[in-house]
């Protein structure tokens, strides 16, 4: 698994660093406010575990499973695995993913929860990458901004491998194209 990363662009102990600060804007931003956190799965799973650990903050907790991405390409249509979701009527909704790309899984999930009476929604993604055009939309709150390329590790996946690693690395060219 390691022999397939060509660069590590995040070590553990930098990314849980800057979680520190990143919790802490977030803790001062929502005090005194009605928190339910929506984690994008499967990818924002360990971010989410040690984010939230950090902010302590009454808040509550849901999970939205959708997939747009196969291998290392977007397909471009976000598709949504359940369809109920946590009663956010009159709460301020975060909303917590791997990472920002073109925005597409963001904006679709934003429409579709922006009709249900949430307070306020916002996002905070671990990392965002850099790209071209304009994006749909943009996150409230970012951890790392990334160079253009395919990242795995810490909850982040290539068909479904590599999730476990603890660090976010660029796989190489190898590992690609056997996983194509
Ligand atoms: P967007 O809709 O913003 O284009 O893509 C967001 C989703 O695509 C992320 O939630 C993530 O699942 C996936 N994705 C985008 N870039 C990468 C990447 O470099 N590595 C991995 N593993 N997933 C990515
Ligand atoms: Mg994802």
């Amino acid at each position: 698994m390691l022999e397939d990363i060509r660069k590590i662009l995040f070590h553990e102990s930098t990314i849980l660093s800057r979680l520190d600060e990143l919790a802490h804007e977030i803790t001062t931003d929502y005090r005194g406010k009605d928190i339910t956190v929506i984690a994008i799965l499967n990818g924002s799973f360990v971010f989410m575990a040690d984010l939230l650990r950090r902010i302590p903050l009454p808040l509550q907790v849901d999970c939205l499973s959708v997939s747009s991405y196969h291998g290392t390409e977007s397909t471009g249509h976000v598709k949504f695995r359940q369809s109920d979701l946590a009663n956010f009527r009159d709460r301020h909704v975060l909303l917590l993913d791997d990472i920002l790309d073109s925005g597409r899984t963001l904006h679709a999930i934003r429409e579709r929860l922006s009709s249900d009476g949430a307070l306020s929604i916002r996002t905070c993604v671990l990392l965002r990458k850099q790209v071209e055009s304009v994006r749909e939309v943009d996150a409230d709150y970012v951890a790392f901004d990334i160079p253009n390329e395919f990242v795995v590790g810490y909850g982040l996946d290539y068909n479904e491998d590599y999730r476990n690693l603890p660090f976010v690395g660029v796989l190489n060219e190898d590992a690609i194209r056997r996983g194509q």
